[in-house]
């Protein structure tokens, strides 16, 4: 059975279509005053995270655990609706019917298409994408940086580092203000140096097109947010893959990163297709189904045209274009 919600924007607990959901570590609590409804009562689309937060050490399987402690207490406010781990548990901290605080107070926000009152192309102040979107955080470790490192051997091979690629303190006073691109900058100046603690197994790497190493998202995590997406887009009546297109990047780009180009480039436009039949950058699809039988038409249809004239002289019309009368 697919994924469905309740009358009260929750999830049905249990396993459906081998998806683990679990609702226990709920709030239903709004973020502060302001907070205590989505605006129109409708979302207006997703927005996708990776969830490295700053008290984790950029490993995903602590960080699960701190992301878990955080909601146990329901009179929390709520930070995201929706946390998927690795291998494609769902977890649902918070109802559809309440905003949470995943795009955060960074500024203005770029709107893409018409939210409310707020027409495509301009910036909306602070929080309205938090009141007018469901947030959805993925367990992933984000950016990796490489070092030449000496192996056993005494040969020096690249070895991979995650989120915050070195102790905490050495990144800021203030670790709650501490973020990814501060650490990622302080690396790739040369001022912080990666430490073996946060150091990855290298099957977990994965290059984007442009050759910047990231944390693989796994078959189950991906599973799992396509039918939660599908479950969403069911739920709310949305008809534009662009609603699902969401990324914190795109509201902060130049302190989030999340969730990076595996997930908006390669993996999502996949999802889009699947639930909408196009991308929502509107590049066209060709599907590799199409491809194949459209190939084995004109083999059908030159076979049958060479069956057909078998033996026989070709038609007058191509034999007066021939060099040599047949
Ligand atoms: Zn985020």
């Amino acid at each position: 059975m697919a994924l469905k919600f309740d009358s009260s924007g929750w999830l049905i607990p249990g396993t459906h279509d081998g998806i683990q959901v679990n609702t226990d570590y709920r709030t239903e609590k709004g973020y502060k005053s302001g907070y205590s409804a989505i605006v129109g009562g409708k979302p207006v689309g997703m927005v996708w995270h990776w969830a490295n937060a700053p008290k984790g050490d950029g490993r995903s399987e602590n960080l699960r655990k701190y992301m878990l402690q955080e909601v146990v207490n329901p009179a929390r406010e709520a930070s995201w609706h929706f946390f998927i781990d690795r291998y494609g548990k769902l977890y649902q901290h918070a109802p559809l019917t309440l905003p949470t605080w995943h795009v955060g107070n960074y500024g203005e926000m770029f709107v893409p298409f018409k939210i409310g009152k707020y027409a495509a192309g301009t910036y909306v102040p602070v929080g309205d994408i938090n009141k007018a979107s469901i947030g959805v955080e993925m367990e992933n470790a984000g950016i990796f940086v490489s070092r030449k490192v000496k192996n056993a051997k005494g040969e020096l091979e690249d070895v991979f580092y995650g989120w915050p690629y070195a102790a905490h303190g050495n990144l800021c006073s203030n670790t709650a203000m501490c973020n990814e691109v501060d650490a990622l900058n302080m690396v790739r100046a040369g001022t912080l140096t990666p430490a073996a603690p946060y150091a990855v197994v290298p099957s977990r790497v994965e290059f984007s097109s442009k050759g910047v190493p990231y944390d693989k998202y796994l078959p189950e995590q991906i599973k799992t947010a396509r039918e939660l997406a599908r479950a969403l887009k069911d739920h709310f009546g949305w008809t534009d893959p662009r609603q699902i297109h969401y990324s914190h990047e795109q509201y902060v780009p130049k302190q989030k990163l999340d969730p990076g180009p595996l997930w908006m480039e390669k993996i999502l436009p996949e999802i889009e297709i699947d639930l909408f039949g196009r991308r929502a950058d509107g590049k066209p699809f060709i599907r590799p189904l199409t491809v194949v039988l459209g190939l084995l038409g004109v083999a059908a249809v030159a076979g049958g045209v060479i069956w057909w004239r078998k033996g026989k002289p070709l038609p007058a019309f191509i034999r007066r274009r021939l060099p040599i009368k047949s």
